[in-house]
């Protein structure tokens, strides 16, 4: 079984360019997983209460064998090793990945939620998501 899944990919702390950039590496080099589509990259305004700095985001569109659990799991660890603490939700991180969506599937969970209960919320991602999918009225 092979799915298309959307990732969101966020960093508001250090060199933020260059943690999408090996983000996009290390997805790359999931197992069965391929990129086959990215958004450009964007400037948004930090969601949460703290002040911190401008998030630089980025959506792309990949395919996997990986079950949904196992391609977030492999997204942790890429986390993990781009640095990030898990302080507060909607603290500065050097590296976000989110799942947005996984075509043809909804997941609800304690770990996992597909589509992301935040699309709605988040204008950039719908569009980011728009583009990816081929969409003009997104
Ligand atoms: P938000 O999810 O609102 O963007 P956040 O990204 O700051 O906030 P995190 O602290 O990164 O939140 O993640 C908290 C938990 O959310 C993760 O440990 C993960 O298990 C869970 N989670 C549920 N659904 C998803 C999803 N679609 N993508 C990524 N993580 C998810
Ligand atoms: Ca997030
Ligand atoms: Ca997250």
């Amino acid at each position: 079984m092979t799915d298309v899944a959307y990732v969101a990919l966020g960093s508001n702390l250090g060199n933020r360019e260059r943690a999408l950039d090996r983000a996009r590496t290390a997805i790359a080099a999931i197992r069965d997983t391929v990129i086959t589509a990215e958004t450009p990259i964007e400037e948004t305004e930090p969601i949460g209460p703290q002040p911190q700095g401008r998030y630089l985001n980025q959506m792309i569109a990949v395919t996997t064998g990986l079950p949904p659990h196992t391609l977030l799991a492999a997204l942790h660890r890429i986390e993990r090793a781009a640095g990030r603490a898990r302080a507060s939700r909607w603290g500065p991180r050097t590296l976000d990945l989110d799942i947005v969506m996984i075509e043809g599937q909804n997941i609800s969970d304690d770990s996992l939620n597909v589509p992301h209960p935040e699309l709605n919320n988040r204008d950039f991602w719908q569009r980011q998501l728009a583009l990816l999918r081929g969409s003009v009225d997104g």
